[in-house]
């Protein structure tokens, strides 16, 4: 094509997990059009606002174009102004920070946040220059914030993270169960697959749990307000239901699952003596115990329907009802969920009771039958979760407190023996809290917006990157609230400006090329950490024991011994598909990404983490893992549809030693903060359709904007007629830790329940997070932004 013709080329959506397939149009060097691919097994042609606006989340007025560096009097000064300066300029301040901190500190002392928002190489590449390079651990994803419970719930019930169903559960299912999930704005496109299903078909029933009223219900057979937290307790009585009615599935559940009780266990450790040892999970790691049907029956029969309905605020007719979806042998029901269940202060417990009642009743990994839990970003699982981004993870469910899997990584990776750290290090909410204490002093945030979205952020965040000790790097596109508290901002290349790929909630790997390029000095992530790691040896960052053992190490660059290590860059640049450029690969001369795939698909090849052939992406509208031979899977851990089953099993758990999965006796408990007296509503916050996470890309669409442009404090018209306030009143939302000034707004979209309040996060001039209570889920890390307890009052 000529420059001034149009260029139609594939890609993946830039912003939710649900991994809309889009094509998107090029002329003159810039997207012009976007729209879903009508081919696409995902989206079937629909994009949906977000979507459809995706060509302008890459011109914005205020696009970063030259790296921005705090000065004063010429040089770098913390309290100075920002100041346009070279690439080297700001390399060479960084590398003098980052060199200091781990002179002075160690590994400990330097730390990086990503996300599921970098693509699968970049991500990769993050996490080797933390973990190899720097010896850290200190790198977390935003998925902390997000997907920690849901992955740590996978690994205690199955030791193999990711759902095990797919999206054409949604043809095949007779009921939807949404826990905790406003799946109509979220995933508005999963959601016209469940409302096409439920309108042709008057049978199917559709069962909506929340705190509050949201735009879901509208299609909700069975709408379901439960007072925070009772979630546990519902569970827990939808068990009680399964047993008490003589409902089990006992076939099932004698062949393919295990009881155990304890509430400490994490699912991970060693097991050599199982085949598929390289993944994590010991069930009798970390302290649960072995207990008998019987037992666990005993300890859910106290759930019944009259206490569980007076913690949860749900007549014990309605309790039922809901059971009885599960119960019935005829029903085949698909439980989706998202952070509703997910930021929660037992957010590992809800994934494992929700997997309980899927298998007691057999209800699993057949299609129709699927516990599936929903992703935010576009690869929470194929980059935050399988490549291992997370402190204590590495490729493929491999844990770093595991010397076997270090062992493992180590050779992959080329590395001396016995190299890599093996403490877990800080997860997201410790890493400002490190930052605050100037344990960590050089800090490194690419594709992600903490400051904003970051819980109790006055106390927590916010003093971590003013600390005169600390220099914080920002890589973005855009100059966000965490930007505007950095040292140091790098411009970004976003989405089509590179090559990428992302792994989206069914375990599909997508895959587009380069397009346009970036504006001004921009560059990708992937090029800024390569770029990066030239400026270390290994003289200077790994231990002289190590390097006296192994000489042929010593005096190299981080470069050298990670990226051009004659594996990665094993590509040649002419395997690009003619009619794309890749930037990346022109600066290092090889194909960087190419080479960065290959070796990562090489942990999980063989291991039921299969990937295809890197060249194959490039050709398809994505595979769902494991690809074995050429061939995706659709259903895991089932006979027929997942290679790793053997013939004769039926259905095998491969992840645990006995391939079986493990229902948990876990009981309720009490959130971390209730209403009182004096803060007398509950907040819970969340997200609005037209904005994706803190609305650092759709901000800047003025259609996106203008629709939405600021949050409001959505409550029920009682509450807000006892404080004699109206609709549009200003009012500040005050909390134990902070306060904001919004609107009320007592109808509209949302309409919570008397004594809970609903504010969305999307908005840089009203941070709720300054509100939020930093209260993690002691098991996976996760934050509860759904619960805490707030007052209003007029401003
Ligand atoms: Fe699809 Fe999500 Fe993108 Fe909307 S934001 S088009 S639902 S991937």
């Amino acid at each position: 094509t000529s420059d001034t013709q149009l260029k139609w080329s594939k890609a993946a959506c830039r912003f939710c997990g649900t991994g809309c397939s889009i094509n998107v149009a090029t002329r003159d060097n810039r997207v012009v059009a976007t729209h879903g691919d009508i081919n696409s097994p995902v989206n079937r042609g629909l994009a949906c606002i977000k979507g459809y606006f995706l060509a302008k989340i890459l011109y914005g007025e205020d696009r970063l174009r030259q790296p921005l560096l705090r000065k004063k009097n010429g040089k770098y000064d913390k309290e100075g102004e920002f100041t346009p300066v070279s690439w080297d300029e700001a390399f060479d301040v960084m590398e003098e920070k980052f060199k200091k901190a781990l002179k002075e500190k160690g590994p400990r002392g330097v730390g990086m946040f990503g996300s599921g928002q970098w693509t699968v190489w970049e991500g990769y590449a993050a996490s080797k220059l933390m973990k190899a390079g720097f010896l850290s651990n200190n790198i977390d994803p935003n998925a902390r914030h997000c997907m920690a419970s849901a992955v740590a719930g996978f690994m205690r019930t199955f030791g193999i993270d990711e759902p095990m169903g797919c999206y054409d559960d949604m043809e095949n299912a007779d009921a939807f169960v949404l826990w905790g999930s406003n799946m109509a704005e979220m995933h508005p496109i999963l959601w016209t697959r469940i409302t096409d299903r439920r309108l042709s078909n008057p049978g199917v029933k559709v069962a909506v749990l929340s705190t509050f009223e949201h735009r879901s219900f509208e299609l909700a057979d069975m709408p379901l307000i439960f007072t925070p937290q009772s979630d546990l307790a519902i569970l827990n009585y939808i068990a009680n239901y399964i047993i008490r009615e003589g409902k089990v599935n006992k076939d099932f559940v004698g062949k393919h699952v295990n009881f155990r009780k304890g509430v400490t266990d994490i699912g991970y450790g060693l097991r050599p003596e199982h085949p598929l040892e390289q993944q994590a999970a010991n069930p009798g790691a970390g302290g649960s115990e072995e207990i008998s049907f019987d037992e666990f029956a005993k300890f859910v029969a106290d759930y019944d329907e009259k206490y569980v309905s007076e913690l949860c605020g749900i007549s014990p007719e309605r309790l039922q009802a809901l059971a009885e979806l599960y119960a019935d042998p005829d029903t085949k029901v698909m439980s989706l969920w998202t952070m509703g269940v997910n930021q929660h202060t037992r957010g590992v417990w809800v994934n494992n009771m929700l997997y309980n009642v899927h298998l007691l009743t057999g209800k699993i990994s057949e299609p129709g039958n699927s516990p599936f839990s929903l992703t935010g970003q576009p690869s929470a699982c194929g980059t935050a979760r399988e490549v291992g981004t997370f402190s204590h993870r590495l490729p493929a469910d491999m844990v770093v407190t595991n010397p076997k899997h270090r062992e493992i990584s180590e050779k992959y990776w080329k590395l001396p023996e016995g190299i890599l750290p093996d403490w877990v290090g800080s997860h997201a909410v410790k890493q400002n809290r490190d930052l605050k204490d100037g344990k960590i002093n050089a800090y490194w945030v690419q594709v992600n917006n903490n400051v904003q979205a970051a819980p109790n952020l006055n106390e927590e965040t916010l003093p971590g990157y003013r600390n005169p000790d600390n220099f914080i790097v920002v890589s973005d596109a855009y100059p966000t609230v965490t930007a505007q508290a950095a040292d140091l901002i790098l411009p970004t290349a976003m989405w089509v400006e590179k090559e990428g790929a992302y792994g989206n909630a069914e375990r599909r790997t997508q895959f587009w090329h380069q397009m346009v390029d970036a504006p001004g000095e921009a560059r990708s992530d992937l090029w800024q950490l390569v770029e990066f790691s030239k400026r270390f040896t290994t003289d200077e960052v790994w231990p002289a024991e190590v390097l006296a053992a192994n000489p042929e190490y010593r005096g190299k660059t981080l470069y050298e011994v990670l990226y051009r290590n004659g594996q990665v860059d094993q590509y040649p640049n002419s395997d690009i598909e003619e009619g794309y450029r890749n930037h990346e690969s022109e600066d290092f001369g090889f194909y960087l990404q190419k080479g960065l795939f290959e070796e990562y698909a090489m942990f999980g090849r063989g291991k039921a983490h299969d990937l295809d052939d890197f060249d194959v992406y490039h050709q398809v509208r994505g595979k769902r893992w494991p690809v074995v031979d050429g061939k995706e899977t659709l259903w895991r851990f089932r006979e027929g549809s997942d290679p790793y089953v053997a013939e004769g099993k039926g259905f095998e758990f491969y992840g645990k030693p006995d391939g079986k999965a493990v229902i948990f006796a876990l009981p309720y408990e009490p959130p971390a903060e209730s209403p009182d007296e004096e803060y007398d509503l509950w907040l819970s916050t969340g997200r609005v359709l037209e904005h994706w996470h803190s609305g650092s890309m759709t901000r800047r669409v003025p259609e996106l904007h203008k629709a939405v442009p600021h949050a409001l404090v959505y409550m029920h018209p009682e509450d807000a007629r006892k404080r004699k306030l109206r609709r549009g009143d200003e009012v500040k939302v005050v909390s134990r830790r902070g306060e904001i000034r919004t609107r009320v707004e007592t109808r509209g979209r949302n309409k919570p329940p008397e004594g809970l309040v609903f504010v969305p996060w999307f908005d840089s001039s009203q941070l709720i997070n300054k509100v939020t209570l930093d209260a993690t889920d002691p098991l996976s890390k996760e934050t509860d932004y759904k619960k805490c307890a707030v007052k209003i009052v007029k401003a």
